[in-house]
C-alpha cells in the first residue's frame, strides 16, 4: 500500500527544504519501523511513503499506519494511494487513469461524487479542469453516480507528477507544522496537569524534540504524579518517538525551602528551581531552551511579575507557548491530543506540599533574590540530578 504524503510550513522553505523533507521522511520511517518494509520516497513536494502489507493484513494494517501519520509533525495531510506509471501519451495515460479509478470505486456505495485533480507537472496534456470533466463523465456513466462539486458523497483525487499520476479516495489531515527535530531541542517541564503536556505537544509541532523533565514529591506524597507524567510522556511520545523523561524527587528541597522562606514566596523559589535543575538537564541533553506550561494571569504565579522573576533564574530562554491561551482552548488541545483524560485524573502533585495560603502576585527580584542567599541553590540542584530517574520511551 502507498500513502501519499503532504508536507506543511516545509514547501515554504526555501535554501534548506531538502534538510526539512530528509528529516520528515526519516521521523516516519521511525514512526512505521515495526511495520513490515517500510520505504519512503521523495517526490516533487511531496513523499511516497510505501509499505508492503501481506494481503490478509491490509485493512487493519491501513488504520495503524493512518494512527501514527496523524500524529507526526510536519505533514499537512496523507492519503492512501494508488499509482499509474506514465506512457507519456497523454491519452493513453488519461485512459489508465479511467480504467483504474473506476476499477478501485467499483464496490464502493456513494450516490455523488466530484474529481480534485491536481496538475503538477504542466507537460500533461488536459489541464486539472480537462481532467476533472472527462474523468467525471466517464465515472458518472460506468459507477451511475452523480457528480456534485458542493457537496459530494465521495471525492476522487488525483494528482499528476511528471511521470505518474496518484490518486485515491480519502485524504487525512496531519498535525502540520515542522518535523520533530528540525529546530532543536529543549527540556519540557511536565507537570500531571492539563496545561504542560499541551504546551510539550505545541512546541514538538514547531520542530522541537522535547526531553521531560517532572518533579515530585515522593516520598512526602504519593506515587500518583510520576504515574501520571509517565502516562503522558508515552502519549507525547506518540508525536516524536525515542522520548525521555527524568522524575526529580523535589520534596526534600521543598521542605527546605518551607522552612526557611518567607511563606508567599515559596511558590516563585520552587519554580526557580525547577528552572535551574532543568537548565543542567537541558545543558547534558544538548537542549537549547526551556518550556512550560505557563499561560499568563492563569493563577497566582502566573502573573507578569512572577513570570519575570521566575525567568532571572536562568541563562536559557524559557518558551512558553501557552501564554496567551485561555484555559478552554487549552483543554481543546489537550483533548485532540490524547492527554486530558489523564491529565484530569486527581494526583498528588508537588505543588501542594508546603503550599501557601497568599501566594505573591507581584514577586519582587531583590527580595527574591535575598531570600535565596539562605540557601545553598548549588547543593540543592546537584541532590536533585543525584537522585534523579530517567525513563526511556
Ligand atoms: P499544568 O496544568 O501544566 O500543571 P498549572 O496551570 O498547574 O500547569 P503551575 O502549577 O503554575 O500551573 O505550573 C506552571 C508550569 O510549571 C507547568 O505548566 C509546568 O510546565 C511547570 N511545572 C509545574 N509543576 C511541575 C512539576 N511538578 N514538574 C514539572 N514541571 C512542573
Ligand atoms: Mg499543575
Amino acid at each position: 500500500m502507498s500513502f501519499l504524503i503532504h508536507y506543511s510550513e516545509i514547501a515554504l522553505k526555501k535554501g534548506n527544504r531538502s534538510f526539512f523533507v530528509n528529516k520528515l521522511a526519516e521521523n516516519i520511517k521511525i514512526a512505521l519501523k515495526d511495520l513490515d518494509d517500510v520505504g519512503v520516497k521523495k517526490l516533487s513536494g511531496r513523499l511516497l511513503c510505501d509499505i508492503r502489507f501481506p494481503t490478509f493484513a491490509a485493512g487493519n494494517r491501513i488504520s495503524i499506519v493512518e494512527e501514527r501519520l496523524k500524529k507526526i509533525p510536519g505533514i499537512a495531510n496523507f492519503m492512501p494511494a494508488f499509482e499509474i506509471v506514465l506512457s507519456g501519451a497523454g491519452a493513453a495515460d488519461m485512459e489508465s487513469l479511467k480504467q483504474a479509478v473506476v476499477k478501485e470505486i467499483a464496490d464502493r456505495k456513494f450516490s455523488s461524487f466530484r474529481i480534485t485533480a491536481q496538475r503538477g507537472d504542466k507537460d500533461f496534456p488536459l489541464t486539472s479542469e480537462e481532467i476533472n470533466r472527462e474523468l467525471g463523465a466517464f465515472v458518472a456513466r460506468e459507477i451511475g453516480a452523480r457528480v456534485d462539486l458542493e457537496n459530494p458523497e465521495f471525492t476522487v483525487f488525483a494528482q499528476i507528477l511528471r511521470d505518474r499520476i496518484f490518486f485515491g479516495f480519502e485524504k487525512t489531515k496531519g498535525v502540520g507544522g515542522l518535523p520533530v527535530g528540525s529546530s532543536g531541542r529543549i527540556v519540557s517541564l511536565l507537570s500531571g496537569g492539563i496545561d504542560s503536556p499541551a504546551a510539550s505537544f505545541m512546541m514538538m509541532k514547531r520542530g522541537c524534540r522535547a526531553v521531560f523533565a517532572h518533579f515530585h514529591s515522593f516520598p512526602y506524597l504519593d506515587y500518583s504524579s510520576q504515574q501520571k507524567a509517565l502516562e503522558l510522556s508515552e502519549i507525547l511520545n506518540s508525536y516524536q518517538y525515542g522520548s525521555k523523561l527524568y522524575l526529580l524527587p523535589f520534596g526534600k528541597a521543598q521542605s527546605e525551602i518551607a522552612t526557611k522562606a518567607p511563606e508567599p514566596y515559596r511558590t516563585v523559589i520552587y519554580r526557580r528551581l525547577m528552572l535551574r535543575v532543568s537548565e543542567k538537564i537541558a545543558e547534558k541533553e544538548k537542549a537549547g531552551a526551556l518550556a512550560t506550561g505557563e499561560s499568563l494571569g492563569q493563577v497566582a504565579s502566573q502573573t507578569m511579575e512572577n513570570i519575570s522573576v521566575i525567568d532571572k533564574s536562568v541563562n536559557l530562554t524559557v518558551l512558553r507557548p501557552l501564554i496567551g491561551f485561555n484555559k478552554e482552548d487549552i483543554i481543546k488541545i489537550a483533548r485532540e491530543i490524547g492527554t486530558y483524560d489523564i491529565s484530569i485524573m486527581p494526583d498528588q502533585d508537588c505543588c501542594q506540599l508546603f503550599m501557601p495560603k497568599h501566594p505573591v502576585t507581584k514577586a519582587d527580584i531583590k527580595i527574591t533574590e535575598k531570600i535565596e542567599k539562605d540557601f545553598d541553590i548549588p547543593k540543592m540542584i546537584s541532590g536533585i540530578l543525584g537522585k534523579a530517574e530517567i525513563k526511556i520511551l
